[in-house]
């Protein structure tokens, strides 16, 4: 595995904004997944690793895109209904007649191959028969109903882009041009920490002053939908030596490390300390809420992101940085998710220089369009806020204030971890 080096960074502040924080992990940050071959039905979600080159034309050849009869358009009649005897027929997969020089049509079938000569095809429903006779109405364009080869995809051009996630269309579009495998990149391994004394596992039970850890089993089940091999390593204890030595040993074997919690400024918040005795910080808070505080650094070679303990800023700070982050490490080239210009139902005040994500529902407007509506509760620990929310909207750094009627991006939840 590429080793990253402390100096890969050269920023020393303290508050950055996120879009100076995924500049500079674009930028210094290297591609860490290898590569390697998968057969297609293997490789939806995967990461293409290169330019994948149609050796063929799609279709191969001129085929009929209905089922009718294919003619010779300078056959017809220049005005009124042509009459044609039909001579051959030609199905799919079938290597069938050629025209012949007196006017005639051949019967043809969906997909077969058009019979040389012939240019236009009449769709069955639209003709008469008269024994081996066809009559052909008037009004049909030259070319109608043919397919001709390379109009979907020509020869050479370039049908998936290395860094693509591949979309099952993309597989469908890799087997037509003949593809059984592709070369894809190697899945990110990364390791899932909680932090806290008074975490529990889900189904232990409560000493006072517990609560159940709900965070890990959501960051592990969205890194799985995006496509990365998790290695749950547990609850870790707020313990400055303790923490350092699971992140010292969690490094070789990943390509990143991932905890929640401890990352504020408080005493019990160990984990800051804990990565700058085996690695180094390089940011520890992002303007962004739910969740400034945010830690990255680097823990012996290995790229580590501190998300803060709340269970939204967890959800937030993951899928608006950590999944940016991924995909560089990953080698997929990822571009944030359009947001829905939605207009707001609700006033809105926040602090300039950060950005923040608000949880709204959508429904449906006087006017017939879509507003947002706010979840009525703002805390970033409230996790109905999410179940009982559709998305987010996204307020921007400068924006200070949202009256309602404004329009606001807003990103559902199911587009942004799918
Ligand atoms: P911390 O940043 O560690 O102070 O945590 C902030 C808040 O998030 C506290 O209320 C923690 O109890 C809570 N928290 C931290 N980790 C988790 C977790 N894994 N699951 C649920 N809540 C958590
Ligand atoms: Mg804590």
């Amino acid at each position: 595995m590429a080793q990253l080096t402390d100096d890969c960074f050269a920023f020393g502040g303290q508050l950055m904004s996120v879009d100076d924080a995924l500049a500079l992990i674009a930028e210094r940050l290297p591609v860490l997944a290898g590569i390697e071959h998968v057969p297609l039905h293997e490789a939806d979600g995967r990461i293409a690793a290169e330019d994948v080159i149609a050796g063929i034309d799609i279709p191969p050849f001129d085929n009929s895109a209905v089922d009718g009869y294919a003619v010779r358009y300078a056959d017809l009649a220049s005005t009124g209904e042509t009459r044609l005897s039909v001579e051959g027929r030609i199905a799919a997969g079938e290597s069938g007649p050629e025209m012949r020089e007196a006017p005639a049509a051949v019967r043809i079938f969906t997909g077969a191959r058009m019979p040389g000569g012939a240019d236009t095809v009449f769709m069955q429903e639209d003709v008469a028969l008269d024994g081996t006779d066809v009559i052909l109405p008037s009004g049909l364009k030259c070319g109608a109903n043919r397919r001709l080869a390379g109009e979907d995809v020509a020869r050479g051009s370039t049908v998936i882009v290395a860094g693509r996630r591949l979309s099952p269309m993309d597989l469908a579009i890799a087997a037509a041009i003949g593809r059984s495998s592709l070369a894809v990149r190697r899945r990110l391994r990364v390791a899932v920490f909680s932090t806290g004394n008074e975490l529990a596992e889900p189904g232990a039970s409560l000493a006072p002053g517990a609560i159940h850890d709900s965070n890990r089993v959501m960051l592990i089940a969205i890194l799985k939908r995006i496509g990365a091999e998790v290695s749950d390593l547990g609850i870790l204890r707020d313990d400055r030596t303790l923490l350092a030595a699971r992140l010292a040993e969690a490094a070789s074997a990943h390509d990143l490390i991932l905890t929640s919690g401890g990352v504020s400024t408080g005493e019990e918040d160990h984990v800051k300390p804990a990565v700058e005795s085996v690695g180094s910080l390089v940011f520890w808070r992002l303007g962004i809420k739910p969740g400034r505080p945010v830690a990255m650094g680097i823990v012996q070679g290995t790229p580590f992101v501190g998300l803060p303990g709340n269970p939204v800023a967890v959800y937030v700070t993951l899928l608006f940085v950590v999944r940016p982050l991924l995909a560089r490490l990953g080698g997929e080239n990822f571009a944030a998710p359009l947001g829905i210009p939605v207009r707001s139902s609700f006033a809105y005040r926040k602090k300039v220089g950060r950005r923040e994500y608000v949880r709204i529902s959508l429904r449906r407007s006087a006017d017939g369009g879509l507003e947002a509506v706010k979840f009525p509760r703002d805390g970033a620990g409230v996790l109905t806020s999410l179940t009982d929310s559709d998305g987010l909207a996204a307020l921007g750094d400068d924006v200070t204030r949202i009256e309602p009627g404004d329009m606001m991006e807003v990103y559902l939840h199911a587009l942004l971890y799918g």
